[in-house]
């Protein structure tokens, strides 16, 4: 067993995912498809 480091719920191995080099659970890992994190804003934007 294994744990989400998201919201920390346990998960077996199989049904671990790595997100952003963060092992979570398939909740987690379809929220995160559905809405990226904001980080993506933080990145100066070069196309000019
Ligand atoms: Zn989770």
């Amino acid at each position: 067993m294994s744990k989400c480091k998201k919201c920390g719920v346990e998960v077996s191995f199989e049904d671990l995912y790595v997100d952003h080099g963060l092992q979570v659970c398939e909740d987690c890992k379809m929220k995160s498809a559905v809405s990226p994190p904001e980080s993506c804003a933080n990145r100066p934007n070069m196309i000019k």
